[in-house]
């Protein structure tokens, strides 16, 4: 019974029996009580229309698929002033680069910091698209909310609660990446901390997760999309680029996410991907992410079914 969220409950609410009046023969009726999902405020049963979020003029969730591109990190004000104007272009709806980044090992490049927030912010306001970045720390979200109109959880820290309570009092959006080894039920359990602490603008993005898999960077758990998007009334975006590690899959992954009901891209393009200081071998250039943006296209997506 509770594999279907049903549990059952003794009807005196499991306190051992005991006493004169409790010698009865009768077995003990037992009542079924459904379980609550955990995640109260993410949840459907809560809020069953989906929510939109405004991220600077940029409407998430309601049906029509946005489009976020840019590099990996902010290299230079000329590089992402490039980018930015590239896939403008294409037809992307914001604009992203890292300024913080959060590399698994330390002598990797570490981003530019507050400098690229502002050569970033400059590259919007110039193309017209807002921006989304990584904030990595409490210390940092007023900074980067200043800077940001959408405000970035990387997968590595889903569960930096500090960062997750800090993020509840921020009058910005928040982009929630699932963790590498994170459980749907943990995801939600984490957009809750956002919601329950003041802040109802929520994307949830998958990013893929960590399997058995080798072969690609991640396994990107497309299913999972479609489940969430129906456990839970919040938006979802997919990142193909984290999500196979992959240029060449980038398309095909990002059609089919489009197809399983997916709102929205996050994808990573570089001016000249072979000189990315990050992620350069999952990034598209300019012409790789134009052509890929007109397959998106639903007369594309039909002759690609
Ligand atoms: C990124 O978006 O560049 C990034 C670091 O992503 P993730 O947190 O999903 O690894
Ligand atoms: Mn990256």
């Amino acid at each position: 019974m509770s594999s279907r969220g049903l549990h059952p409950a003794l009807a005196n609410g499991g306190r051992p029996s005991g006493g004169r009046r409790a010698r009865s023969t009768a077995p003990a009726p037992v009542v079924v009580v459904k379980r609550a999902v955990p995640f109260r405020m993410a949840s459907r049963e809560a809020h069953p229309q989906n929510t939109v979020v405004n991220a600077g003029g940029v409407s998430i969730g309601t049906g029509a698929l946005v489009v976020i591109a840019g590099p990996c990190s902010v290299e230079s004000r000329r590089q992402i002033r490039e980018a930015a104007r590239h896939v403008k272009a294409a037809g992307a709806t914001m604009l992203r680069g890292g300024a913080y980044k959060p590399r698994t090992s330390p002598y990797d490049f570490q981003g530019l910091g507050r400098k690229a927030l502002e050569w970033l912010a400059e590259a919007g306001r110039e193309s017209g698209l807002p921006v989304v970045t990584e904030v990595m720390s409490p210390e940092d979200v007023d900074l980067v909310g200043q800077h940001a109109d959408l405000l970035q959880v990387g997968a590595r820290n889903m569960q930096n609660y500090a960062l997750l309570r800090r993020l509840a009092t921020s009058p910005k959006p928040v982009l929630l990446k699932r963790g590498p080894s994170a459980t749907i039920q943990e995801w939600l359990l984490a957009a809750e901390y956002l919601l329950s602490g003041g802040n109802p603008n929520v994307v949830l993005c998958e990013r893929g997760i960590r399997t058995f898999e080798t072969a690609m960077r991640n396994t990107l758990d497309l299913a999972g999309v479609a489940l969430v998007k129906a456990l839970s009334h919040l938006p979802v975006i997919v990142d193909p680029s984290h999500g196979t590690g992959k240029r060449a899959l980038v398309g095909p992954a990002s059609r089919a996410a489009a197809a399983i009901g997916a709102d929205g891209l996050l994808i990573e393009v570089h001016p000249h991907p072979d000189l990315a200081l990050s992620d350069g071998e999952q990034s598209l250039n300019p012409e790789e992410f134009a052509a890929m943006m007109r397959t998106l296209r639903p007369q594309a997506m039909a002759a690609h079914a």
